[in-house]
């Protein structure tokens, strides 16, 4: 029997493209998007507002396969509300991402994933241990909103970021698709791009690409270190994507779209955690509209890192401040069930070999 294609795979504009050359309506493709991501159909037969000429054909030649949770952990007992949870999703063949639900006061946020592994191998993160096997498509990415948020996800879920397995500007197609998507006004949940943050290690064509699209979204940059060696040692592609290149790009960022980029870095214990550091951050930074967010280490089996004491960070966010920069301190959500920052690796199947930094 002919294997038939998934219907999700494609974007909106070749889905206009595909109607076209069955002599249907451009709009038809809209109606078909909304039928998939906004009423979830399973079924083509579903679609009413479609002839049955055309629900014939399609179910004929489209399969419409759905993303499932594998299993879920609790950070705190599952009968409470509140706490991290990691969803283990189950892709249509049948690879498996991670994706996290942090619920807080006034949000809930669903950091998702835009690849299955990651092929950039950042030090300190156990999704590069992973390797890569493969992009996400854009259904994929938005499905992982749907599984975290349950049965209601314009009711649930108010936030998203792109800081689960994978490097989102690496699969940049997909993932403006699958924030067109959720953030889509006709849809029930449409949620504001501008509560949707791209996080990237600092990929500067992606960024420039992003500062030139008329997005809403929001971008952060996994900065780490403010030397170029420093970050080479843990952030390897930052060897091509230079820390005078990045600066570029984030001033032409900040310019063209009149936002603050967020500077996330990582306190690792005598590797970026002295004086000096926070130092050349501050010099780093201020030329541009941005924020700190500080982040503490969360421990990955076998990697030699560790995270810095409260005096030591106190001392790096008073040499910021002082330098009149905004900085953040930001709790790690989900560090016992390995959800947290650079934890996601579906860790129950692989385990990290070990890693040691080198200074
Ligand atoms: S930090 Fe991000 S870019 Fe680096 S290996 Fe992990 S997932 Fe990939």
């Amino acid at each position: 029997m002919e294997q038939k294609n998934n219907i999700k795979s494609y974007s909106l504009s070749e889905l206009q493209q595909i109607m076209k050359e069955m002599g249907e309506p451009k709009y038809r493709a809209g109606q078909i998007r909304r039928w998939l991501y906004n009423d979830r159909a399973s079924s083509f037969e579903t679609m009413s507002n479609l002839g049955s000429k055309l629900r014939t054909v399609l179910s004929s030649r489209y399969s419409i396969p759905s993303c499932k949770t594998a299993e879920q952990q609790h950070e705190f007992p599952a009968d409470t509300i509140d706490g991290t949870t990691k969803y283990l999703v189950s892709l249509h063949d049948d690879m498996e991402v991670e994706t996290v639900l942090i619920p807080s006061v006034d949000r809930n946020t669903v950091c998702v994933s835009s690849q299955v592994g990651c092929p950039l191998r950042c030090t300190f993160c156990a999704t590069g241990y992973m390797g890569f096997s493969r992009n996400l498509n854009a259904a994929e990415i938005v499905e992982q909103v749907y599984l975290a948020g349950g049965k209601n996800p314009a009711r649930d879920i108010s936030n998203v970021v792109f800081m689960g397995m994978g490097e989102p500007l690496l699969n940049i197609p997909n993932v403006l698709e699958a924030v067109d998507i959720l953030s889509d006004k006709r849809f029930d949940f449409s949620i504001p791009q501008r509560k949707i943050t791209i996080s990237t290690v600092g990929l500067v064509d992606g960024i420039d690409h992003i500062a030139r699209s008329g997005l809403k979204t929001r971008l952060a940059i996994s900065l780490h270190a403010a030397t170029q060696k420093k970050r080479e040692q843990l952030i390897p592609v930052s060897k091509e994507h230079t820390l005078e290149r990045l600066h570029k790009s984030l001033t032409g960022y900040t310019d063209n779209t009149g936002e603050p980029v967020t500077l996330v870095y990582m306190l690792l214990e005598g590797i970026n955690d002295t004086s000096g550091d926070a130092r050349r951050l501050a010099k780093y930074s201020r030329s541009f509209l941005c924020k700190i967010n500080l982040i503490d280490y969360n421990s990955i089996v076998n990697m030699d890192f560790k995270h810095v004491n409260s005096e030591k960070q106190d001392k790096f966010i008073e040499i910021l401040v002082d330098a009149g920069l905004q900085v953040t301190v930001r709790r790690s959500h989900g560090a016992s069930i390995n959800a947290a920052c650079g934890q996601l690796a579906l860790s129950e199947k692989k385990a990290v070999p070990s890693a040691r930094y080198h200074s």
